[in-house]
């Protein structure tokens, strides 16, 4: 099989075969249960896991005892909000979010509607941005938690994190960011950002999928959402994953030595892409504010009389998306772009390109070749 071109890696990314080579000895010899206290096994595995919890603090600009690791940015962003509605509910039952959140906050918070939160899912701009006074008014003193992605997924729309913790801390509410898309795109710091919590995903930042993490700041208490062995100081029970541990810390530290280089690279090979669609393309624009954006995404609305299943189709040298992986094989039109004000047939004709650290400039102007050819058909 003639594997496409893979430009989808907000969906997924593949291992880093550095990652890979780390994690390996933890699936073969190494296979030690991180909580044995009593023998070698046990400690090899303690020691990785250690090792890997400081390499991700350090990642975050958190400490290691901040770190909690969960299956996933899923798990982690449901501990966020659950945890911190059951750990808070004397102080108050309002929750601010927005409508181009994840499926994840989105549904978590549907959850707790059911069981007594008022959830406030804030409109956005047509560029995806959060209006920040409409955000402030929307405090009251019942609030408890702010959850604010720190990027948009479909879009690659960043929201200020800084603005938005300065006004959580001003009101004396708890601030959650689902940053699943920002680790290892872009330079990230709890300490100087003053976040509260923060998920993410090893699958988005080259390590496998079923392993993430959340930072809870210190001194913040949180209700587990999972019982048991009390692994995790009590926060999450569950024999650990060592193998995804040790590729999550191996993929931080690559993250925190690449970040920067990589930016710089792939927003250039992300640019030219994007500009070959849209001169290809006189009717087609770039979905979101692209000031305020990911490196390595553009989401592009090839118009209404685009039909963007068939272009989709049509783009069979390439991989992409429309938008909707993260919601299941739907068929619905994009939710994000329809919040931004799009209509039905524009968010159908939509989609998203993402490129990652193993986008080469090569297989980059292939696939502005193939793509230019498709068009010249529509
Ligand atoms: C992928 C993603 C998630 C879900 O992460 P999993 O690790 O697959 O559960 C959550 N939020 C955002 C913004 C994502 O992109």
């Amino acid at each position: 099989m003639n594997y496409p071109i893979y430009l989808d890696y907000n969906a997924t990314c593949p291992i880093d075969e550095k990652v890979l080579n780390k994690m390996l000895p933890f699936l073969k010899e190494h296979f030690g249960n991180a909580a044995s206290a009593h023998h070698a096994y046990g400690w090899k595995a303690a020691e990785a896991v250690a090792e890997a919890r400081q390499q991700i603090a350090e990642l975050l600009g958190a400490s290691e005892k901040e770190i909690v690791f969960t299956s996933g940015a899923t798990e982690s962003v449901n501990l966020a909000i659950k945890g911190v509605f059951e750990a808070l509910s004397h102080r108050g039952n309002h929750i601010i979010t927005a409508q181009t959140e994840h499926k994840a906050v989105i549904d978590s918070c549907k959850h707790l509607q059911k069981i007594g939160a008022d959830i406030t899912f804030l409109p956005v701009e047509k560029d995806g941005s959060i209006d920040l006074n409409l955000l402030e008014n929307s405090i009251r003193k019942e609030t408890i938690l702010i959850s604010l992605m720190a990027a948009n997924n479909e879009t690659g729309v960043l929201h200020p994190i800084r603005e938005i913790s300065e006004i959580a801390q001003k009101h004396q509410v708890l601030f959650h960011t689902d940053a699943t898309q920002a680790i290892g795109k872009i330079p990230f710091d709890v300490t100087a950002l003053n976040i509260d919590l923060l998920s993410l995903s090893g699958h988005k930042m080259y390590a496998p999928k079923g392993i993430g993490a959340l930072f809870i700041r210190k001194k913040i208490q949180i209700s587990p959402q999972i019982d048991g062995g009390r692994h995790e100081r009590g926060l999450r029970s569950g024999t650990l994953n060592v193998p995804g541990i040790v590729a999550l810390g191996e993929a931080s530290v690559l993250a925190i030595e690449q970040t920067e280089h990589d930016f710089k690279r792939i927003s250039l090979l992300r640019d030219c892409l994007e500009k070959a669609i849209l001169e290809a393309m006189p009717n087609a624009f770039v979905n979101g504010n692209t000031k305020q954006r990911l490196p390595n995404t553009t989401n592009i609305c090839f118009g209404s009389d685009i039909d963007g299943e068939h272009l989709l189709l049509a783009l069979n040298k390439i991989a992409v998306s429309n938008g909707s992986a993260c919601n299941s094989a739907s068929t619905e039109p994009s939710y994000v772009l329809k919040a931004m004000g799009l209509d039905n047939t524009q968010a159908y004709s939509s989609i998203r390109f993402s490129l990652g650290r193993m986008s080469q400039e090569t297989t980059i102007n292939t696939a502005i070749q193939h793509i230019a050819e498709v068009l010249k058909k529509y």
